[in-house]
């Protein structure tokens, strides 16, 4: 069939008609989940929308049916890979995608695949598909620990000599796709940080640390995507660590998908960095 932007790899929902039970795999669920939330009630969109916590359970049940119904003219419950659910679901979604080139001067102790892994899991919320277009090594000592200066968040700048000399660095990188500098540390001490040049010939992108959480690289881009903080957690003696947006340390978080609200999800759909696909 197509090749489908938000995948999944077993069946979501209900028992089939011989009763044979979906895998219900909790990062399909999640891509499901997304998906539902992300198409109106007019369209068959889940309506209230779904906590999204990738569980399978009777509202997501419910949902599923009732897209079914409204778009494909019957209900099982249940979303097969490779089928005509996932398919029309993807399409409802308008499912768009953000390119994603790893430079390599430092590994991460929690590995690039797990953060790319969790970053795919949280923009599923947003019907936002994470391709990981390229991987480079670069051995670039001097930049390994690299000066940020004051890092403003998601923005052109001001950007420091260190960070204008990684960002020159675009071997195979498009325009409006983003870079990813997985270096050993920042001066001063962040987990990542978004700041990047402007372009048109700089690419966007984030540099993140070697020690950094597994949430970092999904925090960061979606700074660059136009995310800022939480505005409610008050110097964090309140802080949400249920969301993706906590500005009190994404290690953290405590959610296997910290959430992002109605507001963010527009915002990040709405980028200029962003494809069709
Ligand atoms: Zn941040």
């Amino acid at each position: 069939l197509l090749q489908l932007p938000l995948t999944i790899g077993g069946a979501v929902g209900a028992a089939s008609a011989t009763g044979v039970p979906a895998t219900n795999a909790r990062d399909d669920v999640f891509v499901v989940q997304g998906l539902l939330n992300n198409i109106d009630a007019a369209g068959g969109g889940a309506s209230p929308k779904l906590v999204f916590d990738g569980l399978i359970g009777p509202l997501t049940v419910a949902a599923i049916r009732r897209f079914q119904q409204t778009q494909l003219g019957f209900q099982d419950g249940r979303v097969d890979p490779g089928q005509i659910t996932i398919a029309r679901l993807n399409v409802l979604a308008a499912v768009r995608c953000v390119r994603i080139h790893l430079k390599v001067l430092t590994n991460p102790t929690i590995p690039s695949a797990t953060m790319i892994t969790t970053m795919r899991r949280v923009f599923a919320q947003a019907a936002i598909g994470v391709e990981l277009v390229s991987t480079q090594n670069l051995t670039l000592p001097l930049l390994n620990d690299l000066n940020v200066g004051s890092c403003p968040r998601g923005t052109t700048g001001p950007t420091t000599p260190d960070q204008d000399a990684l960002f020159t660095n675009q071997d195979g990188i498009g325009p409006n796709e983003m870079a990813v500098y997985l270096v050993r540390s920042t001066i001063p001490p962040l987990n990542g940080c978004s700041t990047h040049p402007p372009g048109p010939f700089i690419r966007p992108g984030v540099t993140v640390v070697q020690a950094a959480s597994a949430f970092t690289l999904a925090h960061e881009v979606a700074h660059v995507l136009g995310l800022d903080h939480l505005t409610t957690e008050a110097g964090c003696t309140t802080p949400d660590f249920n969301r993706l947006m906590t500005g009190c340390g994404t290690a953290n978080i405590t959610r296997l998908a910290p959430l992002l609200d109605a507001t963010e999800i527009a915002t990040l759909r709405s980028a200029a960095f962003l494809f069709a696909c």
